[in-house]
């Protein structure tokens, strides 16, 4: 039995993952005539966390579907703000660790692995606690087990964090979490956690606030003006203000 041509076009914000032929409009591929849709699109470099809505013939199919001869279809990019099916809670791999701390300064939680535990350990951790994996990596990506996934677009640290928000739009409530360890932040009075503070600190400042993980202390030091900035824009571009800043 002949096997089944079908035709494939994809979304521009695919196009990185597909080979250059299949960038420009559509292209053919032969199937087996068994696989499912979402496994030709996975098999063409797409991880199915960076595909959409699949048409064909300009209507929906899920990616069960299994292509017949002759089928045009449509592979289109993630909505934004894509919905999840919990609260949105990150996982990042050894690479993100800048995104991980600038997530955490928003309130986001965002775990994030400071030694590589390896692809299989974190798709596991992702399913157990019920986080968004974020990678750059594509391998990872594929992985069955992950709750969710998604693909971290730029390597910049600064439009890694645009990305992450345009997509889930995870509800902001910066100066509550630990930078350090994704900890909750608590008001502290100043005698409690004078022996951790410098002298020149403890005259400079009168608010702080400590980690209920790892106790460490923060205060509006000396990095504050630009993590301020980082706060200020991405509130104004996303965010709902959250509940009320653990440090004033
Ligand atoms: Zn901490």
């Amino acid at each position: 039995m002949e096997k089944p041509e079908i035709w494939l076009s994809f979304a521009p914000e695919l196009h990185l993952f597909v080979a250059a032929a299949r960038r420009a409009g559509r292209s053919a591929v032969r199937t087996d005539g068994v696989s499912t849709l979402g496994h030709v699109v996975e098999s063409l470099g797409v991880p199915l966390t960076e595909a959409g809505t699949l048409l064909v013939g300009g209507r929906q199919v899920p990616v069960s579907h299994v292509p017949a001869d002759g089928e045009e279809v449509t592979v289109l990019a993630v909505r934004r703000p894509q919905p999840l099916p919990g609260p949105a809670r990150f996982l990042l791999d050894v690479h993100l660790g800048t995104l991980a701390r600038r997530l955490r300064l928003l309130g986001v939680d965002a775990a994030y692995e400071s030694v590589d535990i390896g692809d299989a350990a974190l798709a596991t951790r992702s399913a157990a606690e019920q986080r968004v994996m974020l990678s750059r990596d594509r391998g990872l990506l594929h992985r069955r087990e992950l709750w969710a996934g998604a693909y971290v677009y730029s390597h910049r640290p600064p439009e890694q964090l645009r990305d992450v928000l345009s997509r889930f739009a995870p509800p902001l409530a910066p100066w509550t979490r630990c930078t350090a360890c994704n900890g909750t932040l608590r008001e502290a009075a100043k005698e409690s956690v004078h022996e951790q503070l410098q002298d020149g600190t403890e005259r400079a400042y009168d608010a702080f606030a400590q980690c209920t993980d790892c106790r460490q202390v923060y205060w509006r030091g000396a990095h504050h003006a630009s993590l301020n900035a980082i706060v200020e824009e991405s509130v104004r571009e996303f965010g709902s203000p959250g509940p009320a800043e653990v440090l004033p």
